[in-house]
């Protein structure tokens, strides 16, 4: 099994000194998605040695700043560098002419060509993207604007069960996404609030890390992965209790982790807190 997660963006709404926004650079056998693009997330690419031209795929779950700002920036980064291999792009309704609108507007052009795979709200799912080494399947989170969470499974190996990355970010808590995050080996979900502020979270429609934790008991995924930390938790040790307390196979997302598949389709960090 050949997967892996780099953290380049752990925090919610805007950056910290420790926490950029949302993004992660996942490799599936060698082919490299982008989940996520919050402003940034080009340096942080460049600071883990990570290739920015090796990204084939960018999914986009919402049009969020703190999920895609920094969209334009790396497709400008990437055209500027010389890049000519095409990059698949799947993101709400409405990103296309974003970008197409930016770039008209300040007279900047992409010299590569973008697939767009736009999503139209939908109440199930959707097949977004058939890989030769994944497949990626969106569906619709509760969120303040149209936002999809997505499955990516591998489709590599033909004896195993395919390893299922699930990614839920941002949503409020809601039992209509147990059936498309059910027995995921890794579930990440948002967990911007801790437990005491469960009237905020409803508000704003994201999760407390309670009810992160007990998404992912009841869907019966294998690990789960908190990310999308408010600002306001310095140190997150409540949160990951919290979501602890319904689910004991925790790992709380920091800036610069690597998470591999190391034995029996269980991720272990292997590389921490960037220094
Ligand atoms: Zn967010
Ligand atoms: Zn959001």
């Amino acid at each position: 099994m050949n997967f892996s997660i780099t953290i380049l963006g752990s925090g919610a709404a805007s950056p910290t000194g420790t926490r950029n926004c949302s993004a992660q650079a996942l490799n599936f056998h060698g082919s490299k998605l982008l989940i996520d693009c919050a402003e940034g997330t080009q340096n942080r690419i460049r600071r883990h040695r990570l290739k920015l031209q090796s990204f084939e795929t960018i999914l986009i779950s919402h049009l969020h700043g703190d999920h895609f700002f920094g969209l334009p920036g790396l497709l400008s980064t990437m055209h500027l560098c010389g890049r000519t291999e095409p990059v698949c792009i799947v993101a709400p309704q409405g990103a296309r002419e974003c970008i197409e609108t930016l770039f008209q507007l300040t007279g900047n052009h992409i010299s590569f060509a973008i697939d767009w795979r736009e999503m139209a709200f939908a109440e199930g799912e959707q097949t977004v993207l058939e890989h030769r080494r994944y497949t990626v399947v969106a569906f619709p989170l509760d969120h303040t604007v149209p936002a999809y969470g997505f499955r990516i499974a591998d489709t590599m190996n033909s004896i195993e069960r395919p390893f299922t990355y699930a990614y839920c970010c941002d949503t409020a808590y809601t039992e209509a996404l147990l059936p498309h995050i059910a027995g995921a080996d890794l579930l990440c979900t948002e967990c911007t609030f801790a437990n005491e502020l469960a009237d905020l979270a409803l508000q704003r429609k994201h999760l407390t890390a309670g009810q992160a934790g007990l998404l992912a008991a009841k869907a019966s995924v294998g690990q789960l992965l908190l990310t999308h930390i408010s600002a306001r938790y310095r140190e997150p040790d409540i949160l990951l209790q919290q979501a602890s307390a319904e689910f004991e196979n925790c790992i709380m997302a920091t800036d610069g982790m690597r998470l591999e598949v190391r034995s029996k389709r269980r991720v272990e960090a292997v590389q921490g807190i960037e220094g």
